[in-house]
């Protein structure tokens, strides 16, 4: 459970005290908002405020003094036209701030997405929490023999009993260890900010993270995606899930144009053209690299 009884508590309690607003209401936010959605062993997403919904993309895009809604069947293609032809701004409008618990070596990669707003546990200050991201089995992936950035089959039977063994072996050590730094028993201890460095990538962090919706969906783009790692994908997956609530049209879009959506070169729109005109296009009269071809196939089937 990634949450203390007392942690639990005290979302109840925000969500069991309700303010009235004038401000623009999301119904499928307000359903998310304070709770933890968990993600791998100890980690979490939970929304902590956001603004605007679908109707503040299209006010946003019409520059209207109210709601400016024609209909709701008018905002939805508005808000298709906008995703359609890149016209981001409108979608900038809709801000997220979300509390997110995860492993070290997950959150080095999310904090590579430069255009969100951050502020992180400090463990200069603060002790770590004896959390260590320890993988499901079905997660044990074996190094892909095809990808070196990619996994394989799961590890099975002895070895991955091995390697759960070294896992879980080493982050008590470490942690054991770090304690022991840190403990005065009598004397100072180790700075927290220098002990902190024996500690291994996969112990739990935590941040606040407050980005807007043209940027998360910037970062759901690459980090939802097939070819991003797992365990970020899982929370791009559960942050998915709670955007698609909070404003649906734009979701939807986002799904059909970009999650969906591929961009072709003009080499390839070329062979597509040539494909339907009847003509025998191959990876050897088709302009395109081995490696290209290999998408390009990919995306038509
Ligand atoms: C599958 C995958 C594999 C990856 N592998 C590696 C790897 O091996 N090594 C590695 O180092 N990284 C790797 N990355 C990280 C990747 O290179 C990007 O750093 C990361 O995805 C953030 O993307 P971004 O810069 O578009 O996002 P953001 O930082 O959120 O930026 C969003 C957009 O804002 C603009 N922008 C932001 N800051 C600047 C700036 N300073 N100058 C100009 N434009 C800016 C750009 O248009 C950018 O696309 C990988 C990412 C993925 C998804």
């Amino acid at each position: 459970m990634p949450l203390t009884p007392d942690q639990q508590a005290d979302i109840d309690t925000l969500r069991s005290t309700p303010a009235q607003t004038l401000r623009a209401v999301s119904p499928g936010m307000e359903a998310h908002l304070y709770t933890a959605h968990p993600v791998l062993d100890h980690g979490f997403v939970r929304v902590i405020d956001y603004m605007g919904d679908d109707a503040a993309i299209c006010q946003a895009a019409r520059v209207s003094y109210g709601k400016g809604t024609k209909s709701v069947s008018n905002d939805e293609g508005l808000i298709r036209y906008l995703m359609r032809h890149w016209h981001s701004t409108p979608f900038e409008m809709c801000e997220i701030k979300l509390h997110v618990k995860l492993p070290v070596f997950v959150a080095r990669q999310w904090i590579r997405h430069r255009t969100a707003n951050v502020n992180e546990y400090s463990a200069r200050y603060s002790i770590l929490d004896r959390e260590f991201y320890i993988p499901a089995p079905d997660a044990l992936a074996a190094q892909s023999t095809t990808n070196n950035q990619g996994r394989g089959e799961a590890l099975s039977g002895d070895e991955a009993e091995r390697v759960l063994r070294i896992l879980r072996d080493d982050a008590m050590r470490c942690y054991d260890h770090y304690e022991a730094m840190i403990s005065d028993e009598g004397q100072q201890g180790l700075a927290r900010e220098l002990a902190r460095m024996n500690l291994p990538a996969n112990i739990y962090t935590q941040w606040y993270w407050k980005v807007d919706l043209h940027n998360l969906l910037h970062f759901l783009r690459l980090r939802a995606d097939a070819h991003a790692q797992y365990e970020i994908r899982v929370y791009a997956e559960a942050i998915c899930a709670i955007v698609a609530d909070w404003v649906p049209a734009a979701y939807s879009a986002f799904e059909d144009y970009r999650m969906g959506g591929a961009t072709l070169s003009s080499t390839a729109l070329e062979c597509v053209r040539r494909m339907l005109k009847g003509e025998e296009v191959t990876q050897e009269n088709s302009g395109m690299s081995k490696g290209e071809w290999r998408e390009f196939q990919g995306v038509i089937g």
